[in-house]
């Protein structure tokens, strides 16, 4: 599937204040504009959000299985801890650059500050597809990569955890790599360094759901709120991957119908349902979801234009263009990627009367138990997974409802009154602090 789809990235309108931003990290800070707007904060206060206050860019080598030694190019972009430790994932895909990651680490800021858990919000990676290493070669890179950020990450500065192209294994090496330039009586304090790790190492009970489990808990309070229930509902999905996946297996199991999935291979229908651990097991040993046996196979554009009620893109940024919004048929989305409706389709969805949960709030549910795995390990802990679930549960539930307490308070979007709660959080602690000196 293309990654873009076309709509005109508008460099028109860069704010005076920040000279730097570019397409996606343009689409972020005009998101966070629009509440901005709405509460009337000044220019600091935007100006502080739209830049970020760390840039770390490294350039390491790493031998590959035949000898050669390839040079990589890694990034971690700490956009704001106004409220905690910077917080976010490390991706590896092609696509990774400088731009990407701004807007990565931007949002995640926004996410923590909504959700109200104490973090901060970055964002890592490098511009690798993973799929072209062999798994040794994928560990040495993970390792070195660890090495060459060195002190710029740390258990109470700066928490990776997964993203795109990444996954719990790549977190256990970067746990495993800092924890063995620590000093000896530190090794095992700091493996809160990153979350998302194997349970056997660390990591939390349900972390692996977690974004997926979310999204079913936001869907579910959004529609107990307008009085309706996810029994029934059916729901296409972009993205077969950890969210994709995850959000597809918890909405079948809380009474969804999954009609349609997509991925980078292709896309197949069927209206009577499909099982997701079917799907799973097909896309892990084909790599994809073309040629699986459940459905009918769409086009790309067909898939979109599939009809369903809900629509779930948990794929790649920009995927929902405005010829898209255009033709879909749900009439909610829920964003479980970040970043996947250009500013030009939400209007067309707007004026279409169809609803999008934003992905800070749709997708919060994993940075939310890295919370509570962060947290376990403090206190040397381990929860069980009906307490994270239950824990999960509530905090999206509330940031459901401060969201649409919002809304009605301004008469906005679902996206701005997100932005807007979160504002609110990050701008009295920014006030209170003052800035230094
Ligand atoms: N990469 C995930 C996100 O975009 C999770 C980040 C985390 O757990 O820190 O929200």
């Amino acid at each position: 599937m293309s990654d873009f789809c076309g709509d005109a990235l508008s460099s028109a309108c860069f704010p005076p204040y920040c000279s730097f931003v570019s397409s996606l990290h343009l689409n972020a800070v005009r998101q966070f504009e629009r509440a901005a707007d709405l509460l009337g904060l000044t220019d600091a206060h935007r100006a502080i959000l739209a830049s970020p206050t760390n840039e770390v860019i490294v350039n390491f080598p790493v031998s590959m299985d035949d000898g050669r030694i390839e040079v990589l190019t890694g990034y971690r972009v700490q956009h704001n801890n106004a409220l905690g430790p910077f917080k976010g994932g490390m991706r590896f895909s092609p696509a990774v650059d400088l731009d990407e990651v701004r807007a990565l680490a931007t949002w995640m800021t926004f996410k923590t500050a909504l959700v109200d858990i104490p973090f901060g919000g970055a964002k890592g990676g490098i511009a690798i597809d993973p799929r072209a290493y062999s798994a040794e070669e994928l560990e040495r890179i993970v390792r070195r990569f660890t090495f060459a950020l060195g002190s710029n990450i740390g258990p109470d500065h700066d928490i990776p955890a997964p993203d795109m192209g990444t996954n719990a294994q790549t977190m256990v090496w970067m746990m495993d790599t800092y924890s063995s330039m620590a000093s000896a009586a530190d090794r095992h304090t700091v493996r809160r360094v990153v979350t998302g790790k194997t349970v056997a190492t660390g990591g939390s009970r349900g972390r692996d759901k977690a974004t997926g489990q979310g999204l079913t808990f936001v869907l579910d309070a959004w529609l107990n709120r307008t009085g309706d229930t996810i029994d029934g509902k059916r729901v296409a999905v972009q993205g077969f991957g950890n969210v994709g996946e995850h959000a597809a297996r918890t909405l079948v199991k809380a009474g969804a119908i999954v009609v349609a999935v997509a991925d980078h291979t292709g896309a197949i229908h069927n209206p009577d349902g499909m099982n997701p651990e079917h799907l799973w097991q097909y896309t892990s040993t084909h790599r994809g979801i073309k040629g699986a046996p459940d459905g009918e196979p769409l086009t790309e554009e067909e898939f979109w234009r599939v009809d369903c009620d809900v629509l779930i893109p948990a794929a790649l940024e920009n995927q929902l263009c405005a010829d898209r919004a255009r033709d879909i048929q749900a009439t909610v989305v829920i964003e479980g990627a970040n970043g996947p409706t250009t500013p030009e389709a939400e209007e067309v969805l707007e004026d279409r009367g169809i609803t999008v949960i934003p992905d800070i709030l749709g997708n919060a549910g994993g940075v939310t138990v890295s919370y509570f795995e962060w947290v376990q390990n403090r206190a040397g802990d381990a929860w069980t997974l009906a307490d994270v679930d239950s824990r999960l549960r509530r905090l999206l539930h509330e940031a459901t409802d401060e969201t649409l307490a919002a809304a009605k308070e301004f008469a906005c979007s679902l996206r701005d009154a997100a932005y807007v709660v979160a504002l609110r959080r990050l701008t009295t602690v920014m006030d209170q602090r003052g800035v230094f000196p």
